[in-house]
């Protein structure tokens, strides 16, 4: 009888391939893509349909593949269980699961609290008792090309509009990057992303000249795995802020590295999830340290579910969407600087 019941009001969880196109061929120190392969998820739930992306990347071993297994194993367990208000208890019960695999968690927690603001009629962040008001200015990303495509996208930037540019580096020519960016763009505020493509003595050299060039910060100059020390000696090295990406994944990385940098990055790829995003947000001020909110290459869907949390932090770099020729969905917004939010339910993501 019980087990008749549970299957009648269970979440029913289903999942199929995301691909998408990017304007530009997208290149970061790590390698080069036009193409995106991330999942969609669905959780239907009493004529309801939550809405889930997972944009896994390589450099956290995640693939296409490894989410689509993962979600079919999540799919035919009582992992979801009945009542989607269970949030941090389904959490629980993935990571008991299985380690690691945080974009394909990601992808149910999200679509776990748009299912919710759904049957509420309420809007997610609200649902999390924050506001809509006031979320920093997003950037948009120049990733690495040929110094003439980096100064001509840059020009195509500054023409649409963008009032902050992120700039990714990590190359044998990075001075030559930022030379033409500043050619293009000449009064824009920079941030610079190196992806772990620089060493320690590498990092601090590059922290000056790009000081120089009017960057506010710096972005993981060091490889994911780098030691305590290295990111210590560079944050006291640097005359700008060192915020540290692929290195912070949950709460329990913003602390080991508490000291050693002075911002992180935070993604709900990386999290698993808003609840530990959250976490990672929180545990960060505790620390005294600046936040940025980041994400993949990824359509509106999960961009969006970001945008719920903005008001949050100090800087966002959400041009995930943007940067795709054929996002299939419509969320947030862009309109001059700011993702804006609509005033519908969940996390207001709907089909263009
Ligand atoms: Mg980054």
């Amino acid at each position: 009888m019980s087990t008749t019941t549970r299957a009648k009001n269970a979440i029913a969880l289903n999942f199929e391939k995301l691909e998408m196109t990017t304007t530009h061929p997208f290149g970061i120190s790590y390698g080069t893509s036009e193409k995106t392969h991330n999942v969609l998820v669905k959780l239907d739930y009493q004529g309801l349909t939550g809405l889930g992306e997972a944009a896994p990347a390589e450099y956290h071993n995640e693939s296409q593949a490894t989410v689509m297994a993962v979600l079919d194993t999540f799919a035919k367990s009582d992992i979801l269980g009945d009542d989607p208000f269970a949030i941090a208890e389904v959490s629980r019960r993935m990571d008991k699961a299985i380690a690691g695999n945080a974009s394909a968690k990601a992808a149910v927690e999200m679509a776990l609290h748009d299912l919710c603001g759904k049957v509420l009629s309420c809007p997610t962040y609200k649902m999390l008792g924050l506001s809509n008001l006031q979320p920093p200015i997003t950037d948009f990303t120049i990733g690495i090309a040929d110094p003439d495509m980096i100064e001509k996208k840059t020009h195509e930037a500054v023409k649409q509009g963008y009032k902050v540019l992120k700039v990714k580096q990590g190359t044998s020519f990075d001075h030559e990057i930022i030379k033409r960016v500043r050619k293009a763009a000449p009064d824009l505020p920079l941030r610079v992303d190196a992806n772990g493509g620089w060493t320690p003595k590498r990092a601090i050299e590059m922290s000056k000249f790009l000081h120089e060039n009017g960057v506010q910060f710096i972005e993981q100059p060091l490889p994911k795995y780098a030691l305590y020390d290295d990111w210590k000696m560079v944050k006291e090295g640097s005359p700008i802020p060192i915020y540290a990406d692929e290195s912070i994944c949950r709460s329990n990385d913003v602390a080991r590295l508490a000291g050693a940098i002075d911002g992180v990055v935070v993604k709900l790829a990386k999290t698993g999830g808003l609840l530990e995003a959250l976490k990672v947000i929180h545990t960060a001020r505790a620390f005294s340290m600046q936040i940025m909110f980041g994400c993949m290459i990824e359509s509106s869907v999960g961009v969006t579910a970001a945008v719920h949390l903005a008001s949050l932090v100090d800087h966002l770099d959400l041009d995930g969407a943007l940067l795709l020729s054929d996002d299939p969905y419509l969320g947030a917004v862009y309109d001059d600087g700011y993702l804006k939010l609509s005033d519908r339910p969940g996390l207001g993501v709907i089909p263009r």
